[in-house]
């Protein structure tokens, strides 16, 4: 068959079995427990031999139909959808962490996931270091015979830091441990994480995917690249089950024991926003860049940060590995942290709220919020500044938006 497009690979993803009454949408199966013929054919289903689901917090089919169809669109051999992306970030940590060992990434981070390392991991014995991953050097020096995962933001939030992928993957190769990236930022429809060298994706599919935010999810991504056999942890695993070790692990033990699987009625609302993604975006992100351009006009701006821009540090960078609409997120600065307060009071259409890339415009101030409960020190250490603004640009018409944001800096 002719290669099909991004969209029709999406559309047309096949049930795993023809649906009673042929519905068009995925029906929502909500079962707590799915029940057998035979005592035979529950022993098969409960070891594997066959692939019966038995009980919803192990498989459910509403939420494998939505894994069947991002591996149709992403190439990933092994998809696992959990109910946020700190429980898909989580997963990956138990599955492949253990304690003495450590984890090398930058302390560009979302909050909780600093907070997951720096914090809950290190109770088990988990290290975090710290390092510019910029600085391939650095990098190096941290990865030690204990190292058992890069991990990393594709672009930081709320700094929008790109680190150089394929430069990164050959450092993890030579190191023999496994890249782990958080791309949430930029959707599977214009960034291809396996042709950068990145082993696993985790992606918190509340936002883009989920669009007009529905519902929290969370997506593990498996591209059956890396050599387990030199995963401390998943060596014994690799012997039987080779390149799929991880996620058979994940499978068979991780994601049943911790519990955090998704919700069907997630999966259902997730799938239809799956299906509008690469629309939503492609305006979303060209609103975006048009407003970027737009705000660097405003003398009260101080400064307006999107990798898109042409004058960005990060342009070339981000384009080779994002293309020309690196995602519907820009941070810009005021002259202090009252400026940016008495700016989003005054806004009338962009929504103060966390999350990003919903139908509506988001407006947040990082250094009181997400990043609020850490100390003014480790804050400087992350880059995180008082004057800085956060926007996720939504699906209004960029004339909004800019009248908006012009009325409540000169108002
Ligand atoms: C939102 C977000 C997360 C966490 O996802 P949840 O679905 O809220 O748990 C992780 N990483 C990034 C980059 C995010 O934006």
């Amino acid at each position: 068959m002719e290669e099909i497009s991004f969209e029709a690979r999406l559309l047309h993803t096949p049930y795993e079995k023809p649906d009673a009454y042929n519905a068009l949408a995925m029906p929502v199966y909500n079962s707590a427990a799915f029940e057998f013929e035979t005592a035979e054919a529950m022993e098969a289903a409960f070891l594997g031999y066959s692939a019966d689901h038995t009980y919803s917090r192990i498989t459910n089919p509403t939420v494998q139909y939505f894994e069947t169809r991002v591996r149709a669109i992403t190439g990933a051999t092994g998809v696992t959808a959990l109910n946020s992306g700190m429980a898909a970030i989580s997963n990956v940590m138990m599955a492949i962490g253990f304690a003495g060992g450590n984890i090398v990434t930058s302390s560009h981070l979302f909050g909780n996931t600093y907070s997951l390392f720096k914090m809950t991991l290190a109770a088990f014995g988990v290290e975090v270091r710290f390092c510019d991953l910029k600085n391939t050097e650095e990098v190096r020096k941290q990865i030690d015979e204990n190292t058992f995962a890069l991990f990393l933001e594709v672009i930081t939030n709320p700094q929008l830091e790109v680190a150089d992928l394929k430069q990164l993957a050959s450092i993890c190769l030579e190191g023999g441990i496994p890249l782990v990236a958080d791309t949430t930022v930029v959707p599977f429809s214009v960034f291809h994480a396996n042709e950068f060298g990145i082993n696993i994706e985790v992606v918190s599919s509340t936002k883009y995917i989920s669009g007009g935010a529905t519902s929290v999810g969370g997506l593990i991504l498996d591209y059956g690249t890396f050599d387990w056999s030199k995963s401390r942890v998943l060596a014994p695993m690799a012997e039987r089950f080779g390149a799929d070790a991880f996620t058979v692990r994940m499978r068979k033990e991780i994601h049943r024991n911790m519990g955090a699987y998704m919700t069907p009625q997630v999966a259902y609302m997730q799938t239809l926003g799956l299906e509008t993604m690469s629309l939503r975006f492609e305006r979303q992100a060209s609103t975006c860049l048009e407003l970027a351009k737009r705000m660097k006009t405003l003398d009260k701006i101080e400064s307006v940060n999107y990798t898109g821009l042409k004058d960005n540090p990060y342009y070339k960078l981000s384009t080779v590995q994002f293309g020309p609409l690196p995602g519907a997120m820009l941070t810009f600065d005021l002259a202090s942290k009252d400026a940016c307060f008495a700016f989003m009071n005054r806004l009338k259409l962009i929504c103060r709220a966390t999350n990003l890339f919903d139908n509506k415009s988001l407006i947040i101030h990082p250094a009181t919020t997400i990043f609020g409960s850490f100390t003014e020190e480790q804050r400087v250490s992350m880059d995180v500044s008082p004057k800085t603004i956060r926007l996720s640009v939504g699906l209004e018409e960029v004339e909004d938006l800019f009248n908006d944001i012009k009325q409540a800096l000169y108002s």
